[in-house]
């Protein structure tokens, strides 16, 4: 499967994997956890840089909010105390939703968002989240939101940098709620749909704060910012997450595939934006 390839470099600084990129090109391919570089075979590549010698596997506090290295693994964050915690636990959640336990004991948060999927699990919360994707290249290193990183179906603003680590900002506090939901065919599937909502409530029961990301309902994972914007400042009711979970499924851009037609995909579109968003009202001791 991997005749083609020439070499297979354990680099063990950050500036040492930049270095071999650029010196191998376009050739060159970063391997994390195997996952998808392995099912792809691509054969264009020729020299594979292995990243997890570099120290990237960590979770840990960043001012007010978190950091997550690229080669942190699924397993690992699924598992984090802290990422539990978080946000009502819905980065843990949707890592915990990747794949099989072997799976995820391979799968690196890095490896999910650069290889550009449209269901990748882990981008759903972390776009919800606001979180900023950090690249190393040889001109140092540069953050951008991840909002920015998807350019398309296995596209990414990489442009053969590294990515490093997600980093992600403390949510707003008070009255909120966090809510992550898959549908995937059987539980060890790849999303047919998912998404991820965050609210935020005043005193009187107006939403202060909306977030709605979801995933494989596009070429990329998307923001619902017309459905964000059809919450903000409104007293969250039944008719208002109607409203919402409608403007959410025709801002969402399926296709048909093999897995579910895209008319399929565009009804559940709206039934989990409804049901996350129902659910982060819960939390933030809305009655509905
Ligand atoms: C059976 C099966 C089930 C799966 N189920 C799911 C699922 O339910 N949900 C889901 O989201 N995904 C799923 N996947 C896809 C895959 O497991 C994930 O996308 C995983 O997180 C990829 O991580 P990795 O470390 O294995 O990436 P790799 O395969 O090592 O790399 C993936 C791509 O990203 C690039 N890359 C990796 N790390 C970096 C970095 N730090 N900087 C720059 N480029 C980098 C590589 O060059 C490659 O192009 C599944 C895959 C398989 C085979």
């Amino acid at each position: 499967m991997f005749d083609h390839v020439e070499a297979f470099h354990r680099p063990r600084s950050i500036p040492e994997a930049v270095r071999l990129l650029r010196l191998k090109g376009r050739g060159a391919r970063v391997v994390a956890g195997g996952t998808d570089v392995i099912v792809q075979a691509d054969r264009e590549i020729r020299a594979l840089v292995d990243i997890t010698g570099l120290g990237l596997d960590y979770i840990r506090k960043n001012g007010d909010g978190w950091a997550i290295g690229a080669t942190a693994t699924m397993s690992s964050v699924a598992n984090s105390a802290a990422m539990r915690a978080f946000a009502a636990g819905i980065i843990a959640a949707a890592a915990a939703t990747c794949g099989s336990v072997q799976l995820r004991n391979m799968a690196t948060v890095g490896g999910n968002l650069a290889n550009a999927s449209p269901a990748a699990d882990l981008a759903i919360p972390l776009l919800a989240l606001d979180a900023t994707a950090v690249a190393a290249g040889e001109r140092g290193r540069r953050g951008m939101p991840l909002a920015d990183f998807f350019t398309g179906p296995g596209k990414t603003s990489l442009d053969g940098r590294l990515l490093v680590e997600v980093l992600i900002p403390l949510p707003p506090r008070g009255r909120t709620g966090w809510s992550f939901q898959k549908l995937g065919r059987t539980e060890v599937d790849i999303s047919l749909v998912s998404l991820a909502a965050g609210l935020q409530l005043d005193a009187k029961g107006r939403v202060k704060f909306a977030r709605i990301a979801m995933g494989a309902v596009g070429p990329m994972p998307l923001r619902a910012r017309a459905a964000e914007q059809t919450l903000a400042g409104h007293a969250l009711d039944e008719n208002l997450i109607g409203a919402a979970a409608a403007a959410a499924a025709r801002e969402a851009q399926p296709i048909s595939d093999l897995r579910a037609s895209a008319e399929y995909r565009r009804d559940m579109c709206g039934a989990l934006t409804a049901r996350a968003l129902r659910e982060c009202a819960r939390q933030a001791g809305c009655s509905l």
